[in-house]
């Protein structure tokens, strides 16, 4: 048999890596460079924004507390969304009341939610690394890394031309997944203790949709059976017309007219780090999403006329591996708000948990905030790696409040301050003050009461 040997190609020095391109990866880089950090991000893809872009997922959800009067999520993402409103490419979340076309016709949660599109996210994330001085290495894929004495020394990336290595002093792990953190030897996690995850879909866009038509029905069904045409759908799924167990509508409108469907799922879950696995829930979903398609067009009225855009390149995940921190974030702590004095950002979002046929929905939090302490995000076991947005330590329930992409970026914001201050300081993450770090959060017009 051939052998192969893997030999590295080009070496890269800095202080600062950020694994993955997501919209945590972009907060923690440019963070991160914002602080003097030298600071190369590796993303395996060809852009910025992960789900964001390639998985076309969207609006992103509110950052405003419960009540819907007060906005807790500021900061790094106020800045990106505004850039993103001057490109014509997001709507501000302050002219998102909820309950309308851009909210999905939701109310509860749904009050100050940003429409936007992928293409404007990718231009202007990429603006805000370059400006910042950030390094993007694109197409590189973390494969493997060196650990010796609890610390990362050296990360290898798998390039078209073969392997490229980055020694920094302080590494980020935003790849979703906690791939960094697996292949450093810290301790990880996946699903619960039953080995439960959340179902992945792939989202698809369409336009054509009669929105008079459609915002006039909505108001003519308080209900919810009837609001989100459940009774037809699941007509649809006895009679096989409907290819899936989502129950509900799920549509939203983007700044542009068109609309954003979050509705295929593979029923019986996928093991969305086995390549294989992954391949045929894309496959499986890309026909699911004609079949949907189709069903729309032929049953909702109001969108008897939805022509076909496109389908989002990677299936969108929405739970994985995640990163064992100094503190396990849970669904009490998220339920009580219980208050930690080093909390790094403040959110409201509920507990949504999507599962096959059966439950679709479930959520509860207390009518309070709840707060994400700094030691979630830093390793139990390696002393200069932090992790940022979906594969922070938190448990099932705590993970189905934070991951959407509001609090995604304020971890990536904290993550990046943290590590530019640990490599001023020549410190462990552990050992940053949080103070220092919630002063900057704070000087960024960032919301920590
Ligand atoms: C179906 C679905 C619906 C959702 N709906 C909403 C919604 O309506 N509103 C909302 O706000 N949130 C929503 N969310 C949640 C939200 O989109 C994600 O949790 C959030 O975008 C995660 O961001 P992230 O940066 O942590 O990770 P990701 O977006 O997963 O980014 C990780 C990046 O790392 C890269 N990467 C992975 N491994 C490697 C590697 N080894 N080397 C290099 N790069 C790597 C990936 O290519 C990717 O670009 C939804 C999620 C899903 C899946």
């Amino acid at each position: 048999m051939e052998q192969i040997t893997l030999s590295v190609r080009k070496t890269y020095d800095c202080d600062v890596l950020v694994v993955g391109g997501g919209v945590a990866g972009i907060s923690a880089a440019v963070n991160a460079a914002r602080e003097g950090a030298r600071v190369i991000l590796c993303e395996s893809g060809g852009c910025l924004g992960g789900t964001a872009t390639k998985g076309l997922v969207g609006p992103f959800m509110t950052c405003y507390d419960k009540a819907g009067k007060t906005q807790i999520i500021r900061g790094f993402f106020e800045e990106l969304v505004e850039r993103m409103i001057k490109e014509g490419g997001a709507i501000s979340y302050r002219e998102c009341p909820g309950s309308d076309s851009r909210a999905g016709y939701r109310h509860k949660g749904h009050i100050g939610v940003t429409p936007f599109l992928p293409e404007t996210l990718k231009r202007v994330a990429e603006s805000m690394c370059l400006e910042a001085g950030v390094k993007l290495l694109y197409h590189s894929m973390l494969i493997g890394c060196d650990t010796a004495d609890g610390r990362i020394g050296q990360a290898y990336l798998a390039t078209q031309e073969g392997i490229d290595a980055v020694t920094a002093k302080v590494f980020i792990d935003a790849s979703g997944s906690a791939s960094l953190a697996h292949k450093a030897g810290a301790e990880t996690f996946r699903g619960d203790e039953n080995g439960f995850l959340q179902t992945a879909s792939l989202f698809f866009v369409i336009d054509g949709v009669h929105k008079d038509e459609l915002d006039a029905y909505m108001k003519a069904h308080p209900d919810m059976r009837g609001r989100f045409y459940m009774d037809i759908i699941e007509d649809g799924r006895k009679n096989g017309t409907f290819p899936c167990g989502t129950q509900k509508l799920r549509i939203y409108e983007r700044p542009d007219g068109s609309w954003v469907v979050n509705m295929a799922q593979t029923d019986k879950g996928v093991n969305e780090l086995d390549t294989e696995a992954l391949t045929c829930a894309e496959i499986d979903q890309r026909a699911q999403v004609m079949q949907i398609f189709h069903f729309l067009k032929s049953n909702l009225p109001p969108l008897r006329d939805i022509r076909f855009v496109e389908s989002a390149a990677d299936l969108g995940v929405r739970e994985s591996r995640r990163m064992r921190g100094k503190t396990l974030l849970t669904g009490e702590d998220v339920a009580n708000s219980r208050y930690y004095d080093e909390r790094i950002a403040v959110c409201a979002n509920s507990i949504d948990i999507h599962q096959a046929v059966g439950v679709d929905y479930v959520a509860y939090t207390a009518d309070q905030n709840y707060y994400i302490p700094l030691s979630a995000l830093v390793s139990k076991d390696i002393n200069n790696l932090l992790a940022a947005g979906k594969c922070l330590s938190a448990d099932k329930y705590a993970h189905a409040a934070i991951r959407v992409m509001p609090p995604c970026f304020a971890m990536g914001e904290a993550a990046g301050i943290t590590a530019a201050l640990a490599v001023k300081k020549n410190a462990t993450v552990w050992e940053v003050p949080v103070t220092e770090v919630q002063e900057k959060i704070l000087a960024h017009g960032g919301y920590l009461e």
